[in-house]
């Protein structure tokens, strides 16, 4: 075969692979959310979680971090700490998502919900939206930039009516559509986030195995049908303080998982960087 022949052949093979053959891997965008910062009835100090972002950004990923606005005017923001802390992790690229107002109901003591209350009279419709408001404004100002996602604690997302929803959608807060939805669907997904599960609240050593299978197991029921995927951890027990550092373990070792499949290409995203890319008509500035 003349050399001229045999080069053109070669470049129809490689065009012909690049768009038919290579990398067929699927495209899955995975989100890793932390509620709950700060916690304060936790006995796991000191309050931090550098570690647990240092093995997210080795493996190439950031987080959304659920943050309770109240915290800032609370303990945990002695000396502006807290505000330094979160300040920081919105510079390395992570994102600061707004998380009720108190996580504490003050009319029932409980911290399982926040500004809905379930069977009483709570907080009145304008005075739920102003916690919220007030509650965006203090993390905006300890952060230095906008916050366009919330995140309903515990309950909320359950009693949060749709006009509600939307109302939030008018402040501005993102939607991240999900396959996640409830089932009744509401178009701005319900709660405003992806639910997720958390394999590691409480972990200890006799179950660090089992939680790791069922958590990959999840995600590769989820990749066969879905483009998204969503899990969960909780602040206190990502501190580098809890039982050795076993979620810091727990997470590298999934990570490390998810990065070596190879039917799946999974992009680490926040709901920011997420809605972004696929709403970029979305006319409220971000920063
Ligand atoms: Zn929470």
């Amino acid at each position: 075969m003349k050399k001229r022949k045999v080069f053109f052949l070669t470049i129809l093979l490689v065009i012909g692979l690049s768009v038919f053959g290579g990398d067929t891997s699927k495209d899955i965008y995975v989100f890793i959310r932390v509620d709950d910062l700060f916690m304060l009835n936790t006995d796991i100090q000191p309050q931090e979680m550098d570690a647990f972002l240092d093995v997210a950004e080795k493996h190439g990923a950031r987080t959304i971090l659920a943050t309770i606005p109240r915290r800032l005017i609370q303990k945990p923001n002695q000396n502006g700490k807290m505000a330094e802390q979160i300040r920081d992790y919105r510079r390395r690229g992570h994102q600061i998502a707004q998380h009720g107002y108190d996580h504490r109901c003050p009319f029932t003591g409980r911290s399982d919900h926040d500004l809905y209350t379930p069977d009483i009279d709570g907080y009145t419709r304008e005075e739920r939206f102003e916690k919220i408001r007030k509650g965006r404004m203090m993390l905006e100002a300890a952060t230095g930039k906008k916050v366009v996602s919330y995140v309903a604690p515990g309950g909320d997302s359950l009693y949060m009516p749709e006009k509600d929803v939307q109302k939030l959608y008018r402040m501005g807060f993102i939607d991240v559509p999900s396959a996640d939805t409830a089932e009744d669907g509401s178009e701005f997904s319900y709660g405003l986030c992806p639910r997720g599960l958390d394999y590691t609240w409480a972990i200890t050593d006799k179950d660090f195995e089992e939680r790791l299978e069922r958590a990959k197991k999840d995600f590769l029921a989820a990749a066969e049908t879905r483009t998204e995927w969503s899990f969960l951890f909780h602040d206190h027990f990502t501190r580098k303080a809890y039982n050795d550092g076993i979620v810091l373990k727990w997470f590298d070792e999934f990570l490390s998982w998810l990065n070596s499949l190879e039917e799946y290409n999974v992009k680490y995203v926040t709901f920011e960087e997420y809605y972004r890319k696929f709403n970029p008509e979305f006319s409220i500035s971000f920063d």
